[in-house]
C-alpha cells in the first residue's frame, strides 16, 4: 500500500472541488501550486473523493491550462456553466420532475406525457402573441405569463436574483444554475420589443 500524502476528509466546508468543471464538495486536501519549503507552508487544493484519487495518481488536471484558465477554474463560480444540464442538482424542483422522483415508471411516463401536452399549449400561446423559443424560456425563467409588463419583469428578476443567489442560501451553490438562467433571461426580456 502506497502512502498516503493526503489529509482525511473535511466536510462540510462549503469547499468545492478544485477539479475543473467538477462541482462536488471539496472534502480532501492536496498540495497545492506552491509547496512548502523555504517561502512558507504552501498552500493547498481541494478536491472531491474521485479526483483526490486522480491527482493522487499523478493525472493534472490543468496541463495545457493558461493560469488565467486555472484561476477561473478554481474560482468559487466555477461550474457555473456545467449547472446548465438536464440533470443538475435542483432539476427537480421546479422542472419537469426526474425519473428517480417516481416509484412507478407507468406514472413517470404519464406525467411526462401530460407536461408535454401543457407544454404544446404554451407554445401555441406565445407564437400567437409573438414570443419566439428563446424568449418562452426567460419568461418560464423568470417565472413570468406571456402578458406580463415591464413592472412585473423587474420585480420578478428581482426576487428571484434574491432567492437564488448563493449569499441568501449560506454560500450553498445549489442555485447558481438557477441564478444564471435568471440573469440571462432578464438580460434577454429588458431589451426585447416585448417589453418595450
Ligand atoms: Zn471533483
Amino acid at each position: 500500500m502506497r502512502n498516503d500524502k493526503f489529509h482525511g476528509r473535511v466536510q462540510g466546508t462549503g469547499r468545492i472541488c478544485n477539479a475543473p468543471g467538477c462541482d462536488e464538495p471539496g472534502e480532501f486536501r492536496a498540495p497545492g501550486v506552491r509547496s512548502a519549503g523555504f517561502d512558507g507552508p504552501g498552500d493547498y487544493r481541494w478536491f472531491c473523493l474521485e479526483h483526490v484519487r486522480q491527482f493522487n495518481s499523478g493525472y493534472d488536471f490543468f496541463a495545457g491550462m493558461t493560469p488565467e484558465e486555472i484561476l477561473k477554474a478554481q474560482s468559487p463560480l466555477a461550474g457555473w456553466e456545467r449547472e446548465t444540464r438536464a440533470f443538475r442538482p435542483d432539476a427537480g424542483i421546479d422542472q419537469a420532475p426526474r425519473w428517480a422522483d417516481f416509484a412507478d415508471p407507468l406514472e413517470a411516463i404519464a406525467q411526462r406525457a401530460k407536461a408535454r401536452r401543457a407544454d404544446h399549449q404554451k407554445a401555441a400561446d406565445a407564437a400567437r402573441r409573438g414570443i419566439s423559443p428563446d424568449e418562452r424560456k426567460a419568461y418560464d425563467a423568470l417565472h413570468l405569463a406571456y402578458d406580463a409588463d415591464r413592472r412585473q419583469l423587474r420585480q420578478s428578476y428581482s426576487e428571484l436574483v434574491r432567492k437564488y443567489h448563493p449569499d441568501r442560501n449560506g454560500g450553498d451553490r445549489t442555485f447558481e444554475g438557477r441564478l444564471q438562467e435568471v440573469v440571462e433571461a432578464y438580460n434577454l426580456l429588458k431589451g426585447s420589443a416585448l417589453f418595450a
